[in-house]
């Protein structure tokens, strides 16, 4: 995916908000009336906070690490972070939770800095398997790890509210690179981890 547009390359919030105006009018709707009046601003907002991802640079947040670890040299896993995101071909939510590990190469990162990644792609406009990748390919360039494993599972308001109408319906992606790619061992050790009870649980 390119770079998000420099703000320069922008409509301006007014310019957002007559073409708000203009879906509420084409969707049959008066804007003027009370109880749409404050819409398109609040629409806008939501926007603001929907597609933040557009104004964080991930690699960024994994600058800093640790490697006092006392020769800690297994798999890191943090698992189910509940994410939103919106698809790109309708705008509708995308809801669900990544699993991100990585075989650390003697330097670890703070784990809320791994959530901090996923929200980061996550908000901004998606498809999950980019999603997936970007988090994945990210995490590996910047900390170079023996190896990284994105999972992903996740619904598409898009599936559930319009078009084929399937709620309940789940998607999965994984993106494995390093060891988790190459060897069989890790990734079942990976899986195992995933399916141990949830700290939740116990
Ligand atoms: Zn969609």
């Amino acid at each position: 995916m390119s770079d998000p547009l420099p703000k320069t390359n922008r409509p301006t919030r007014e310019e957002a908000e007559d073409a708000i105006r203009t879906m509420l009018r084409w969707a049959g709707e008066d804007p003027e009336r009370e109880g749409l009046h404050d819409t398109p601003a609040r629409v806008a907002r939501a926007y603001e906070e929907f597609f933040q991802g557009y104004e964080i640079d991930p690699k960024t947040l994994l600058e800093r690490t640790f490697s006092e670890v006392e020769g800690y040299d297994e798999i890191v896993l943090l698992r189910d972070i509940r994410f939103e995101s919106h698809c790109e071909h309708h705008l509708a939510p995308i809801i669900g939770r990544a699993h991100v590990a990585y075989l650390p190469r003697q330097r670890v990162v703070g784990i809320s800095k791994l959530a901090r990644v996923v929200d980061a792609y996550a908000r901004r406009m998606q498809i999950q398997e980019r999603l997936t990748a970007q988090i994945a390919n990210t995490i590996n360039d910047v900390l170079q790890p023996h190896g990284t494993a994105v999972i992903i599972e996740s619904s598409h308001e898009c599936m559930t509210t319009r078009g084929v109408h399937r709620p309940g319906v789940s998607m999965v992606t994984s993106q494995m690179l390093g060891v988790f790619r190459t060897s069989s061992d890790t990734r079942r050790e990976l899986m195992a981890m995933l399916n141990r009870p949830a700290a939740s649980e116990y």
